[in-house]
This record gives structure tokens, sequence and C-alpha cells, in this order.
């Protein structure tokens, strides 16, 4: 279906606290869309049922984790007047889409999708058993977002394969039971290394199940440990004086990510841009602590502010339910509406559908006759 409005859906999965992978990939963005005016209606969900589909042993920690994410999104500065923050439990409609898309997908198609697939190995769930419903996930993902009729999905790059089965999704509904559902299209960070940060030991994705996080409400102790105890550089650069390498240095990914020309002025001013600091590291001569300093400066200056803002929002903990809550009654309208439509289009909305009086009425003549 053609929307004329410019509608964002877009979510996390309450399984522990947002971290910096989370803050470049998505939550800053999302913050500059808000504060853009240029979108009708901005939705976050944060998708608790699709956590418990591999937490299913640990719904405590799930519901544990709703608070910090709410937390975690306010102290970042995304603003309740201006979005809607809900939860997915919350938000009956989305069950029932899932349910109705299932029949719309195969499990080979599932089954190619690269994120489920790495996923799966990530989790373990090849050798232990795979849960139905974690296999299904992407599906209840497409029910996530069409159900808000978003046109735009910021993300992280490890969720395109996701955007593009929901975008197969919406294709197959309108064709099979006529136009009803909007086309979504994903919206990724332009700078690489925004689109995937690495965890601070180097593995490809920094992320909550993997343990090598640098998370926003981290102290700054926590912070200067990871980065000055855990941080993966170049294990050639033994001496000062030897040549560096850049390629797979995390310290040098994440000032790729984060650092500007204004940091170096504030924290680093022998340099007056990264190039020039890169540089001067491959030739040899700058040392990993010297990096590594500026980096956990460079780390601070986003942190703080964030930091304070959580400690205001902590002592309101009454109002964050109150937000979540005002948010959920808004998100339900919006999703019930949608859900009116589909069932409408499926021509499965038999209480509200008069003219199936008239069809068994014929029905019955005809076999009378
Ligand atoms: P889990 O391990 O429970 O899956 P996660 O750390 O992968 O947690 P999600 O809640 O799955 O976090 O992801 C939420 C959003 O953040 C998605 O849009 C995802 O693309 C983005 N994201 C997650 N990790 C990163 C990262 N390291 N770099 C960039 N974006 C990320
Ligand atoms: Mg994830």
């Amino acid at each position: 279906m053609e929307s004329n409005k410019k509608i964002i859906l877009t979510g996390d999965r309450p399984t522990g606290r947002l971290h910096l992978g989370h803050y470049v990939g998505s939550l800053k963005r999302r913050v500059e869309l808000q504060n853009s005016g240029e979108y009708d209606d901005i939705n976050i969900l944060i998708a608790d049922d699709q956590a418990l589909t591999d937490n299913a042993d640990n719904p405590g920690k799930i519901r544990d984790n709703i608070i910090n994410v709410v937390l975690d999104y306010l102290s970042v500065g995304l603003d309740p007047d201006k979005v809607t923050i809900c939860i997915q439990s919350a938000l009956p409609a989305l069950h029932s889409l899932t349910f109705y898309y299932m029949n719309l997908v195969t499990t080979a198609r599932v089954s190619r999708n690269p994120t489920v697939k790495s996923e799966i190995q990530m989790r373990g769930f090849a050798d232990e058993g795979l849960p139905v419903g974690f296999f299904c996930y992407p599906i209840s993902q497409a029910a996530d977002i069409t159900a808000f009729d978003a046109t735009v999905v910021p993300v992280g790059e490890d969720q395109l394969p996701m955007i593009e089965q929901t975008r197969e999704i919406v294709e197959k509904f309108n064709k099979t039971y006529g136009d009803t559902l909007v086309l979504p299209r994903a919206v990724i960070p332009e700078n690489e290394t925004q689109r995937r940060l690495p965890g601070v030991d180097g593995k490809a994705k920094m992320s909550k199940s993997l343990g090598n996080c640098i998370y926003l409400s981290d102290t700054p102790g926590t912070v200067k440990k990871q980065v000055n105890g855990k941080m993966f550089t170049d294990p050639q650069h033994l001496r000062i004086e030897d040549p560096g390498h850049i390629e797979g240095n995390v310290v040098f990914t994440y000032l790729d990510a984060l650092c500007t020309d204004d940091d170096f002025a504030q924290f680093l001013p022998d340099y007056s841009c990264l190039d020039e600091m890169k540089e001067h590291y491959m030739r040899g001569g700058l040392g990993d602590g010297t990096c590594k300093k500026f980096l956990i400066s460079v780390l601070e200056k986003t942190l703080v502010p964030i930091r304070e803002s959580r400690a205001k929002w902590e002592e309101n903990i009454g109002d964050v339910y109150d937000i979540l809550n005002d948010g959920i009654i808004r998100a339900r309208k919006k999703t019930d509406a949608v859900l009116s439509r589909v069932r409408k289009s499926m021509r499965i909305d038999y209480f509200e559908d008069r003219n199936i009086i008239g069809e068994w009425e014929n029905l019955l003549k005809d076999r009378k006759q």
C-alpha cells in the first residue's frame, strides 16, 4: 500500500542494558530523526516477546531489562512527547499478525536468512535444538514493522535480512489478499563502522550475548577498565617505535565510529584529525597508551551526559512506568487499526462484515432449489 506518511518503527530486545553498538548503530540516529521534525510518527518497540524466544528459561531477565532499556532511551534524549515507546507483549495485534504471516513464509526461506543462521550458531541451538519460537522471530518482526504502517526502519547492518524478509511478506500479503500493507525500507548508518560496531575483544559485533560491550550506563571506572584492560589493538605493535596496524585494531575502529576533529582540538591537539593520527601510528612512534587515553576522553564526552540524565530518571521510576503505559495505550490504537484492516482484506472480519449473512442466506437458498 502506498503511504503518504513518514512513519518509523524501530526497537530493541530487553536482554540487557543498551551499549555503544546500539548508540552508534541506532540510538543516535533515532534522536536525530526525532528532532528533524520530518516524521509524522515515530514508534519504538521493546521486543520482550522476541527476547523470550531465546530466553524462555529466564523471563526475570527480560522483566528487569525492560525498564533498563527505557532508561537508556530517555537518557540518550528520546522524548516521549515526540516518540511512542511501547512493549511488544502489551500489543495483542502483533501476535495475531505474526500468526497470519507465518503462512506466507516457508521454513526454507527462514533457514536461508543469514542473521538467523549466525544467531542459531551463536546461541548453540544447532546442537541443543532450535526453539520454534526463535526460528519464527523474523516473522514476528515483520508483524511489528507492518503493525505500525512503518515506512522507515532505522537499524544496524545485522537487521538488513530481517527487513528484506519483511518486504517479501508484505509483497506476498498484498498479492494474496489485496493492497493492504505498507512496504518499509531499512535505513542504516552511512559510516561503515557504525553499522556494526565490533566488541572490545575485536569480535565482529558488540553484543549483549557475547559479553564484549561498553554499556551506556557503565561507570567511568568500568569504561577505563574495558579500554585499558580488554581492548584489542595490534598484537605486533610491541614497542612504541614499531609500525602499527590500523586494520582490526579496535581502538581505531571506535575512533572511526565516534571521534570528530573537535575532539582532537580538545583532547589531542598534536593531530588535527584522525587520518593524521593513523598515519603516525602506522609509521611508528605512537603508543597504544596514548591512543587509548584519547579514546577514553572521546567516549566520556558522549557518555557523561547520558549517565547524568539516567541518574535523574532513576530517581523517578514511577514516571518511567507512566511513560511506558502511555505509549502502550497509543500503540494499541495504531496496531489494532492495522489488524482490523488485515482481517478485512483476508475476509476474516466475520462480525464486522454483514455481507456474510447475505452470503449464507443465498447459499442456503441455492441448496433448497
Ligand atoms: P542480543 O545479543 O540480545 O541480540 P544485541 O546487542 O544484538 O542483543 P538487539 O536488541 O538485538 O541488540 O539490537 C537492537 C538494535 O541495535 C538493532 O537495530 C541492531 O541492528 C542494533 N545493533 C545491535 N548491536 C549493534 C552493533 N554492535 N553495532 C551496530 N548496531 C547494533
Ligand atoms: Mg541482536
